[in-house]
């Protein structure tokens, strides 16, 4: 789950991390109070979506009114800001952040992540920050300093010194690294957290250390235990049909294509949105219903699929282990008659229970398009795209 710029910066300040001060608002008006709030003669007006590269999508402007303030935050509300993260649709703007502008001297890059091959985790930065990590890993690769932290030891002073040192930092900034680092760590442990990514991490005309963005992102898994974050989920940022979907228990990832998918299991899921992609077609969806779907729970799959408007076929292909065909087979005869079915529908059923699961679709007189194997599944939800495109 991710969480706000604004939330981000709260959170690290907490522990420690230097941020410079700012203010919410929502509205134009409250974007000019905030800022003779802060007082000062500029200010930075930052678009609060859960992205980053806001910066050259025209999300953040340093303002030198209060009056200029209030100009850009009115241009920025209601808006859908389309960044190189969001894709097309772009992300609603309800709040902005109106901080206190920074002297920029130098930007770093800072980001904790967890590293899987390790098991641990790792911090990932550079002296050369600002630009997005993807870019930096293309650009100058050999600015990237990795350094992994034993989950038994914490991170080590010394540890944090020698990449202080490595990013080309002196003097009293050692000390303000050395503290960042720790904050973040534990932030990101204590939190469980999934990254942390602080970029820019800047030094300032004065020497110091501040964190001018923060990014963090949250295990889903865990926010049972961390009430306070999962209090700042915001669902204006979420894709609709994601979190209706996860509402219900269903794991489901929208994509462009048009081929509706239905199936148990992410690894059968991810073959047959292979096997589309081989037969010529685009898969609309990754969904995977999960072990014993009961015919209730097929029903909401359809209806998930169902409401993107793209979708011109659906492919149901369940190898049935923990699940049973006779229950899928029900709830694909429900869900045709319950939702007004009026696009092509594969199916295809192996495993515990087949044949009764075959004998309810071929009793329900019902125009299925039967299918034995992934490829003939794929091939036949293709055909029958086509057809429904004609
Ligand atoms: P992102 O583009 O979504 O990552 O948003 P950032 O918070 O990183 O802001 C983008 C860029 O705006 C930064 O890399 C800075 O160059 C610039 N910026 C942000 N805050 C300030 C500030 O206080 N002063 C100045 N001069 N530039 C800023
Ligand atoms: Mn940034």
């Amino acid at each position: 789950m991710d969480i706000h710029e604004y939330q981000a910066k709260e959170i690290l300040a907490e522990f420690g991390v230097p941020v410079p001060r700012g203010g919410l608002a929502y509205s134009p008006e409250q974007a000019e109070f905030r800022a003779r709030e802060l007082g000062g003669q500029a200010w930075v007006v930052k678009a609060q979506i859960h992205s980053g590269g806001r910066g050259q999508a025209g999300g953040v402007r340093v303002c030198r009114g209060a009056h200029e303030v209030r100009d850009f935050a009115a241009g920025l509300f209601g808006r859908q800001l389309v960044t190189r993260q969001t894709g097309a649709a772009g992300k609603a703007v309800y709040r902005v952040w109106v901080e206190e502008a920074s002297d920029i001297r130098r930007e770093l890059y800072l980001g904790f992540v967890l590293d899987r091959k390790s098991e641990r985790i790792m911090i990932v930065a550079s002296a050369h920050g600002g630009m997005e990590i993807e870019e930096l890993a293309e650009k100058d690769p050999a600015s990237l300093r990795r350094m992994t932290i034993d989950p038994a030891t914490g991170l080590i002073d010394f540890q944090a010194r020698e990449l202080a040192f490595s990013l080309g930092l002196s003097g009293g900034q050692i000390a303000q690294m050395v503290a960042t680092l720790r904050a973040c760590y534990r932030a990101f442990r204590d939190l469980d957290a999934t990254m942390v990514e602080i970029n820019p991490l800047v030094v300032t005309g004065t020497g110091d250390l501040v964190a001018l963005d923060a990014k963090m992102s949250f295990d889903t898994n865990a926010l049972f235990r961390q009430p306070r974050i999962a209090e700042l989920r915001d669902r204006s940022q979420e894709d609709a049909r994601e979190s209706a979907a996860a509402d219900h228990g269903l794991a489901y990832v929208g994509l462009d294509g048009d081929i509706g998918c239905i199936i148990n299991g992410a690894g059968l899921a991810m073959a047959t949105m292979d096997m589309i992609k081989l037969a010529g077609g685009e898969p609309a969806n990754f969904l995977d219903i999960g072990g014993g779907a009961s015919p209730e729970r097929v029903v909401r799959a359809f209806r998930t699929v169902l409401a993107d408007a793209n979708v011109r076929v659906i492919l149901v292909n369940i190898f049935a282990g923990i699940n049973r065909c006779d229950w899928v087979a029900e709830g694909v005869v429900q869900a045709y008659r319950e939702v007004g079915m009026t696009i092509p529908v594969v199916v295809r059923l192996a495993g515990t229970n087949v044949e009764e699961g075959r004998r309810i679709l071929q009793a329900s007189g019902l125009p299925l398009v039967t299918a034995d194997t992934l490829a003939d599944a794929a091939d036949k939800a293709v055909a029958a795209r086509l057809k429904s495109a004609a």
